[in-house]
């Protein structure tokens, strides 16, 4: 393995005219790579910059759609989401519903409030509007206590843009973004046409490993050999390696926009992981069923009880079955039956095993260390809360006092255990395990004065709206389904 740093790629979405393609046109034209070739760009859907010795990629292709379609099957593409928002606007519908994607896709994001041009607009007086209003939408600026920076700027005249580019390699720094050169390409579609004279043509960005001029290829599913390639100032290259977007021909299809370009085997992983997303999505359950196979009955032992890590929370991995010996067409059939995943340690997967396992679209993962296991797991969980499958706990509170409030409310004295508690968070009010009361915070207060959030370590008074009749002895846990 010889691992190295690679550039953070970046999405920009917002609502529309708040400025995304004039930022992308800024940014892209402003660069010195653009300049040396005289400003003559060719639009693949993507382009690096560099900036401050480090290169940055841009997806180009603003827009939810396209973000969607990406990571329709499976496929991660950012790194790093840029939310732009017009200064003079606000949050807007486009910019809700793209808060939900940025947060359903798990990336870290940054805030550029574009337009500080603007006459007549009083930046400062907007910008803490500005925050507020992504606070109260869980997007927790860094002035809030949070780690979401907030970046004005013009895109127009430039002002504030080197900044931003700065905080894209800091977020892309505390990231730790790393890729391997030497490994098989892999890589998501994010363009695709067929082109009069160059015939099926995609744009694919290189996410992990290098594509060289001569590689056979499988992209969605579909063999290809790499007949040439062309970069985002349009010279043509014979290898491209990660975080690197590049133009590529000699296809024999036109793959679909988020088809995962890499080895036979992780497009079927691909496949395999959509279908366990879809069935779980069309069912209700809510935790990742596993089917275990191993050498040993102690190494059983030690899976299951490392699996257990994942359920402090609540039941998210469910052992469905477990056993020594070889993965058989048995194991492949009842994971297919309940929608479980199978996890092989130190076995062999039989023949037969593994074509039915194709077959039927079902995961099969073979380790020989544990933590590449556990790695593993975590992944597909993460993959599962992506697509809102899973729910994350934010916060912990134990409630140790109660005092009377108007009327006929209560207020819940609490000692914060863990996590973070919010105003505008999703909040259930747990006793025994069991869920006693959904509801908000109307009002949170450590010691008179009211705040915004809790910390572990505080304690605090709550007020809830609904109402929750709780009682000493209760937890409240503030959680999100994304
Ligand atoms: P998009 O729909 O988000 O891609 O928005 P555009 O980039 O097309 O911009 C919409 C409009 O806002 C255009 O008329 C731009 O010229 C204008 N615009 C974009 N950025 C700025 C800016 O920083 N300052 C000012 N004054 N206008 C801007």
């Amino acid at each position: 393995m010889s691992e190295i740093n690679r550039s953070p790629i970046v999405t920009i979405l917002g609502h529309v005219d708040h400025g995304k393609t004039t930022l992308l046109d800024f940014i892209r034209k402003s660069s010195v790579a653009a300049k040396e070739h005289g400003g003559i760009t060719q639009h693949i859907g993507a382009y690096q910059i560099p900036h401050n010795s480090n290169l940055i990629t841009f997806i180009d292709t603003p827009g939810h759609a396209a973000f969607e379609k990406m990571r329709s099957r499976g496929a991660k593409v950012a790194d790093i989401a840029i939310l732009v928002v017009a200064v003079d606007d606000g949050i807007m519908p486009q910019t809700e519903e793209a808060i939900k994607h940025i947060k359903g896709a798990k990336v870290p994001i940054i805030v550029a409030v574009n337009k500080v041009d603007l006459p007549g607009v009083n930046t400062k007086v907007q910008l803490d509007k500005i925050k507020k209003q992504l606070s109260d939408r869980e997007i927790m600026p860094e002035e809030y206590g949070g780690d979401v920076p907030v970046v004005p700027l013009s895109a127009k005249t430039g002002e504030g843009v080197d900044k931003l580019l700065e905080m894209i390699l800091l977020v892309a720094e505390m990231n730790e973004l790393k890729g391997d050169p030497a490994l098989p390409a892999a890589g998501v579609v994010i363009e695709s046409n067929l082109d009069k004279f160059k015939g099926p043509v995609a744009s694919i960005l290189i996410r992990n490993g290098t594509l060289k001029k001569g590689d056979q290829i499988t992209i969605g599913g579909v063999k290809s050999k790499v007949r040439g390639m062309f970069d985002s100032n349009g010279k043509s290259v014979d290898s491209a390696g990660p975080s690197v977007p590049v133009e590529v021909l000699g296809l024999e299809a036109v793959p679909q926009v988020g088809a995962v370009l890499g080895e036979l085997a992780e497009v079927k992983e691909a496949e395999a992981i959509q279908s366990l997303v879809d069935r779980l999505k069309q069912g209700d359950a809510k935790s990742l069923k596993v089917v275990i196979k191993a050498d040993k009955q102690g190494s059983l032992e030690a899976i299951e009880a490392s699996l257990d890590k994942f359920n402090v929370e609540r039941k998210i991995v469910t052992v469905i079955s477990s056993g020594t010996g070889d993965i058989g067409e048995e194991n492949i059939k009842l994971a297919a039956t309940v929608g479980a995943i199978v996890i092989g340690f130190n076995v062999k997967i039989s023949s037969s095993a593994q074509k039915l396992a194709e077959n039927e679209h079902v995961l099969i993962r073979n380790y020989n260390i544990i933590y590449e296991l556990l790695e593993d797991v975590e992944e597909v969980v993460n993959t599962l809360l992506e697509v809102g499958q899973l729910e994350e706990v934010l916060g912990k509170a134990n409630i140790i006092a109660e005092f009377p409030h108007g009327k006929n409310e209560k207020i819940a004295g609490c000692r914060m255990i863990e996590g973070i508690i919010a105003k505008g968070q999703k909040i259930r009010v747990v006793r025994e395990g069991q869920k006693i009361g959904e509801t908000k915070l109307k009002s949170l207060k450590k010691v008179k004065e009211e705040v915004n959030k809790v910390e572990k370590g505080n304690d605090c008074g709550m007020l809830f709206d609904p109402p929750v009749d709780f009682a000493i002895g209760d937890t409240v846990e503030s959680f999100r389904v994304i």
